[in-house]
């Protein structure tokens, strides 16, 4: 059939959604192309929530993908404010929440994930939230301001990513933080014991209290306000406001439901896809936050949680609906912005998977790049307040180099070098 008479439809329309709209067109595909999202706003980058927007250096206008004209110039049929509620893969139709149904030559679901809630009592409290969406970084704004103002209290469950950017901006705010976390550091189960302790020494040094080794048992309140937080030791630490930061989970019950093939979330869940980003169904792909994909690269397969991953498996998946022959082999890649610390990081080191971690630079200023090794090839790169070496580190890890470790933790022998 030719182009024009297809159509593609993408449901969710988060960064991977947008980009992959925007390089059907870009990639000459002159069917229809419709984008079906629940959230109301036009496609938007999530980074921006927990740092600049939230802390009040970013416009809001800033954080779209596109400007809204640009979906009718390119001739994207937009469905905002509409969850896709059913899929029918013998139909070959999705069917919206306002129960109209659009048919589909070819689909994507990139449903992205959602926040993990907390099973204690009191998480129904008004004073209990979660950061995904712009609508809950715009309460969350005010929410900080006023505690900022008050001497009020944020109890932050959990010490990923989010939970350690809202601590900075709280704090910018003037706010006092407790963070709460299972773990004996920060980030533990992304860069292990030996870089997680960089991140409590950081937020130490801006006034964040952390509770570590323990967890949320209760949130104490009362007329519907939050008055404190129990934690599994038996303490209680004083909070007005708490923020669940305890991961997200792949938003699958679509795909579910239809039957297409899931990963235990066990092994991280998410929709299985091959590295052409294709399902269980030869007709339907997947990309971002909710796709479990075959990594040539690291001969495994994994679900990427991070920005870099929802730009680049977007326009990846738009290419394989078009029937090219794509093999998504990306280095995994995320940034973060916490206070004056800026960071990077390339490639896939989780603790279990290292035996050393060689640093180069001034760790106590922290200006420095760790990386992650075993058996003496590099896994993975963290740059920290040090700027353009994401291309040598991830050339190094692309070629499975095992750097001498000495000539790695010296600043004076260029990366580059290190590939020969
Ligand atoms: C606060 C925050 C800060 C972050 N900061 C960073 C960072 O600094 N660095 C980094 O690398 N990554 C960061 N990330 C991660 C990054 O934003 C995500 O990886 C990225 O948003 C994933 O994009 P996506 O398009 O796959 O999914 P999403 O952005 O989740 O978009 C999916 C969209 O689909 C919609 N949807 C879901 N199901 C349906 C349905 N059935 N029908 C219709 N619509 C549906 C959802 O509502 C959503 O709008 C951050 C994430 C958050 C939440």
């Amino acid at each position: 059939m030719v182009d024009a008479h297809r159509t593609f439809v993408i449901v969710g329309g988060g960064l991977a959604g947008a980009k992959a709209a925007e390089t059907l067109r870009s990639e000459g595909f002159t069917g229809r192309v419709i984008l079906i999202c629940d959230e109301r706003e036009h496609p938007y980058e999530r980074p921006p929530l927990s740092k600049g927007y939230l802390i009040g250096n970013e416009a809001r206008d800033s954080v779209f993908v596109h400007e809204p004209s640009w979906y009718a110039q390119a001739k994207i049929e937009l469905h905002l404010g509409q969850p896709a509620v059913h899929l029918d893969r013998a139909a070959k139709s999705v069917r919206l929440g306002d129960g109209t149904s659009v048919h589909y030559d070819r689909l994507l679901l990139a449903t992205g994930a959602e926040p993990r809630r907390l099973d204690v009592p009191g998480t129904d409290l008004a004073g209990v939230h979660h950061l995904r969406r712009l609508a809950h970084a715009e309460r969350l704004r005010g929410v900080l301001a006023s505690l900022g103002r008050d001497n009020g209290h944020l109890v932050i469950a959990g010490a990923g990513w989010i939970g350690l950017e809202v601590a900075a901006a709280a704090r910018s705010y003037g706010a006092e933080v407790t963070v709460v976390e299972s773990e004996p550091t920060p980030l533990h189960t992304v860069l292990g014991p030996e870089l997680g302790a960089l991140f409590t020494d950081l937020h130490r040094e801006h006034g964040v209290r952390f509770h570590f080794g323990s967890r949320l048992t209760e949130i104490v309140g009362q007329d519907g306000l939050v008055l404190a937080v129990r934690t599994d030791d038996g303490e209680e630490h004083p909070a007005h406001d708490v923020l669940a930061a305890i991961g997200a989970a792949p938003r699958t019950s679509l795909a579910e439901a239809a039957g297409l093939t899931l990963i235990d979330p066990a092994y991280g869940g998410g929709i299985a896809v091959d590295a052409a980003l294709r399902t269980s169904d030869p007709d339907i792909f997947a990309a971002g936050d909710v796709a479990a994909a075959e990594h040539p690269l690291l001969d495994s397969r994994l679900r990427v949680e991070h920005w870099a991953n929802a730009l680049n498996s977007g326009p990846a998946a738009a290419r394989a609906m078009l029937g090219q022959e794509v093999s998504y082999d990306r280095v995994p890649y995320f940034f973060s912005d916490q206070y004056d610390v800026g960071l990077e990081y390339s490639g896939y080191a989780p603790p279990g998977s290292y035996d050393q971690v060689v640093c180069r630079g001034d760790v106590s200023k922290r200006e420095f790049i760790a990386f992650w090794l075993k058996e003496g090839r590099l896994l993975a790169g963290m740059n920290v307040n040090v700027w353009d070496v994401t291309d040598p580190i991830q050339q190094l890890i692309r070629a499975g180099a095992r750097p001498d470790p000495e000539a790695l933790a010296d600043p004076g022998v260029p990366l580059a070098s290190l590939l020969a």
